[in-house]
């Protein structure tokens, strides 16, 4: 049923860069098997999903939108995708990005822009674009995408459905393509907050392939979601709604505080002092972390080579020169800029300092609250190739979300209306370290 809609449908929207028929029939062939044995099923059994192309699958493309991993096919699938599969998700295929995770738009994957399902001249945000374009145009139940810098949480925005960011250790990275290890995540994309806590379930906890995951226990999110939220204190943070922010986004936030007020919540304002630092000290560090990631593709192991050079340094170069897009090679000028040795204290170790103090603005904030409420975005989706020209205004876009990136905790996207011309908007709930849970308790009650 999903691959008859992709097939009818994607040819427009461009959300999958490959389909994993063979195992999905395998796999559903599995699901049926025990079905008719009367076994009891695991909790996604039948689940059609899709999968962010920078997350393997064994012998699936993973080329992370980009020309240098063309070709390539890994050996091993990402624990996320292990961890489905044993819940009984049938793997549909893998999802068009920005590429290696770099955007706001999804206009930067090698294999072309996605459609926003619900505005076709619209982009659908970035970098997991494929994957929230997918749930929003109903042809998979769940997605996974991945967040460094809002990459889940502003594309389940643009596209009007449920998308987490779990706290940074929550789930394995084994199997994700790096982009900045110390930022990237992995979460669901889902229609609705119940179905985003069942994935999040599946997919979190400890993986001894992942030193930075955590060993905590995962909480019974499901469960959480029938506690009641009355009592709950929940902040606003000031430098979330200053200039900038568009009207009938601020409106459907303050709709969305008036009913945290009448489920009995406790609203009240907070501050988070260092916010306009956070924009600078993200790409800072991001693209420090994706200069030093991104020098593994260099045309001998993975993808791409160069077929004429005569010596190993020219193969290097023609094959990153070919393979990389404009993006990328500037983030790794960037970061190579702000590690080098004459600049790394200036900017680097700048940065990490500043990142500390962001990170201790959420602590404080967390004193005296459960939950954060702000905006996604400053803005619904904007048009096709509108800030393509301007990569600081591409950067502007990721205002509200690289903050809770650079501290580590948890966040989630959830739909709180339309504008009047029908865009979808967002509100981005922000919860403690490891605390999912009450996070997801309140998204409920929003949705
Ligand atoms: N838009 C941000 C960037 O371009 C975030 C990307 C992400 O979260 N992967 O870096």
């Amino acid at each position: 049923l999903h691959y008859g809609r992709i097939e009818v449908g994607d040819s427009k929207i461009n959300s999958f860069l490959a389909l994993s028929r063979e195992r999905a029939l395998i796999q559903a062939g599995k699901i049926d098997a025990m079905a008719a044995k009367g076994e009891v099923l695991p909790t996604l059994a039948g689940v059609p999903v899709g999968i962010k192309d920078v997350l393997t699958m064994q012998g699936a493309p993973a080329t992370a939108g980009s020309l240098i991993l063309k070709g390539y096919r890994p050996p091993y699938d990402a624990t996320v995708v292990t961890k489905l599969e044993a819940a009984g998700a049938v793997l549909l295929g893998k999802l068009n990005c920005d590429e290696f995770a770099m955007g706001s738009s999804n206009e930067n994957s090698a294999y072309g822009p996605v459609l926003n399902p619900k505005a076709l001249d619209r982009v659908p945000g970035g970098s997991s674009g494929g994957s929230a374009a997918a749930v929003a145009a109903n042809f998979a139940v769940a997605t996974l995408g991945t967040d460094t810098g809002g990459s889940i949480r502003q594309p389940a925005a643009f596209c009007g459905v449920v998308g987490v960011l779990p706290t940074y250790g929550r789930v394995s990275r084994y199997g994700l393509i790096a982009f900045a290890s110390s930022l990237d995540r992995v979460g669901p994309f889902t229609r609705n907050v119940k179905d985003a806590a069942t994935v999040l379930q599946v997919i979190a906890g400890q993986d001894h392939m992942d030193a930075t995951s955590s060993d905590r226990p995962v909480d019974d999110y499901v469960a959480a979601l029938s506690k009641p939220v009355e009592g709950l204190r929940i902040g606003v943070p000031e430098e979330y709604f200053g200039e900038g922010l568009d009207p009938e986004i601020r409106g459907a936030i303050e709709t969305v505080l008036d009913g945290l007020k009448m489920a009995k919540c406790v609203v009240k304002p907070v501050s988070l002092p260092h916010t306009k630092y956070a924009i600078p000290t993200y790409y800072v560090i991001a693209t420090a972390e994706a200069s030093s990631n991104l020098s593994r593709f260099d045309g001998v192991r993975f993808g791409l080579r160069d077929a004429e050079a005569k010596t190993l340094s020219e193969m290097f170069r023609k094959t990153r020169d070919a393979g990389f897009g404009a993006e990328v090679k500037r983030r790794i000028l960037l970061g190579t800029y702000s590690l080098s040795a004459g600049y790394y204290d200036a900017y680097y170790k700048k940065a990490q300092q500043v990142r500390t103090l962001l990170t201790r603005d959420f602590l404080t904030a967390f004193n005296e609250v459960d939950v954060l409420v702000a905006p996604v975005t400053p803005t619904p989706a904007f048009k096709l190739g509108e800030k393509t020209d301007d990569p600081l205004q591409m950067y502007l876009e990721d205002i509200y979300s690289v903050a809770a990136s650079l501290a580590g905790v948890c966040g989630i996207s959830v739909p709180c209306g339309e504008t009047k011309s029908g865009l979808p908007i967002g509100v981005q709930l922000i919860g403690k370290h490891f605390d999912e849970a009450t996070m997801l308790r309140v998204a409920q009650v929003v949705e």
